[in-house]
């Protein structure tokens, strides 16, 4: 439905009992009572980036021992073999922006005869079509339009965060060193993977010191694009947690009532659209959700230290299965793109043949 920016604002300052109404109405808008999640496998191509987000706990410096630099393709394979083990669909691959202009970078991609990130990625994923059963989903970071291009022949749908629309954040601890956090160039971003038609997810960032008014604003932003092109299948309304040792570790976190107003309007807002709140950073809140109209779960890996032995149950599934019960909704698996984009405006041959398999045996 359609909200102007002032609806929006009251509805992200509403107050008791009006909270109750504003998620019995967000909550009406689902669909239907499915929540869905995707089994996927999170793959870091590499740990280096350009930006110093105040929040960020990805990131690694190149002279950390522990950095992944680049991320060996043999090792990338042997990650997805096991992932197609627990039956993954997903092949969720990340790396930090312009890290290819780090000299450590660079040397590694030029040994393996690449010259930049999105080249090794493209062979990546390449390889995981031909030699799995996953499918790629890319979240790098800004692209040029000829990036995502490329990327989009071996990605069946690709992701990166608004974060917020808001240029006054570019001045603050949270986006003040990070040039990529330029809200132009992310929404360019966003609009180019329209034009180009692939299936994206986004999503905003709650607590980095934006107004309820750059709330508004983002959400209206995002709206407008997928208005444009339609190819909007996922935004994630992430909650900022503060962790020892960011920048921002004294910065409060937002209220569960904040999350939930948020998580509301943007389900009003968007009720073609999945919403997901990342479950793993609302770990004692994640059912409250649910009752505010959100569908997803997103991404449960299996490749962790808790998982060990194939044949052993995901304890992340069954949880997610418990929550989703107990609410009286019904838990299903889906693919890292959403049944309405598994056609041939979206998909190359190649990758519509393999979803479309994949996706008729979740049916
Ligand atoms: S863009 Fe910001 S949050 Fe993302 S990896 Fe880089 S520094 Fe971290």
């Amino acid at each position: 439905m359609d909200l102007k920016k002032e609806e929006i604002i009251d509805l992200l300052n509403i107050k008791q009992a009006n909270i109750n109404s504003l998620m019995i109405k967000a909550n009406s808008k689902r669909e239907n009572d499915i929540i869905t999640y995707s089994k996927n496998v999170f793959i870091p191509l590499t740990e280096i980036c350009r930006n110093y987000c105040g929040y960020c706990t990805f990131k690694k410096d190149p002279n950390d021992k522990t950095a992944i630099i680049l991320k060996e393709k043999n090792e990338v394979i042997e990650d997805l073999k096991i992932a197609e083990k627990y039956n993954c669909k997903e092949a969720l691959f990340t790396f930090g922006e312009e890290a290819d202009h780090e000299k450590k970078v660079k040397e590694e991609l030029t040994k393996k005869g690449f010259s930049n990130m999105i080249e090794y990625t493209y062979d990546i994923c390449e390889s995981t079509i031909a030699k799995t059963n996953l499918l790629p989903h890319t979240n790098g970071g800004i692209m040029e339009y000829s990036d995502l291009k490329l990327l989009k022949e071996v990605n069946v749908s690709m992701g990166l965060m608004l974060e917020s629309s808001s240029k006054r954040l570019m001045n603050t601890i949270a986006h003040k060193n990070s040039p990529g956090k330029d809200p132009d160039l992310r929404l360019e971003t966003i609009a180019n993977a329209g034009k180009l038609k692939i299936p994206y997810t986004t999503g905003i960032l709650i607590g980095i010191d934006e107004t309820k008014e750059e709330i508004a604003d983002s959400l209206l932003e995002i709206k407008k694009l997928q208005n444009k092109y339609g190819h909007i299948q996922e935004i994630i309304i992430q909650n900022f947690k503060s962790k020892p040792g960011i920048p921002m570790e004294n910065q409060k976190e937002p209220s569960l009532l904040d999350m939930v107003r948020t998580t509301c309007v943007a389900k009003l807002l968007f009720d073609d659209v999945s919403i997901q709140v990342p479950p793993n950073l609302n770990y004692e809140t994640n059912q409250v959700f649910l009752l505010c109209g959100a569908d997803d779960w997103g991404g449960v890996s299996p490749i962790s230290k808790d998982y060990v032995n194939p044949e052993a149950p995901w304890p992340e599934i069954d949880h997610l299965q418990d929550l989703t019960t107990d609410a009286g909704l019904r838990l299903k698996e889906r693919l890292a793109i959403y049944p309405k984009y598994i056609n041939n405006s979206y998909l190359n041959d190649n990758l519509l043949n393999k979803s479309s398999s994949l996706e008729n045996k979740l049916s």
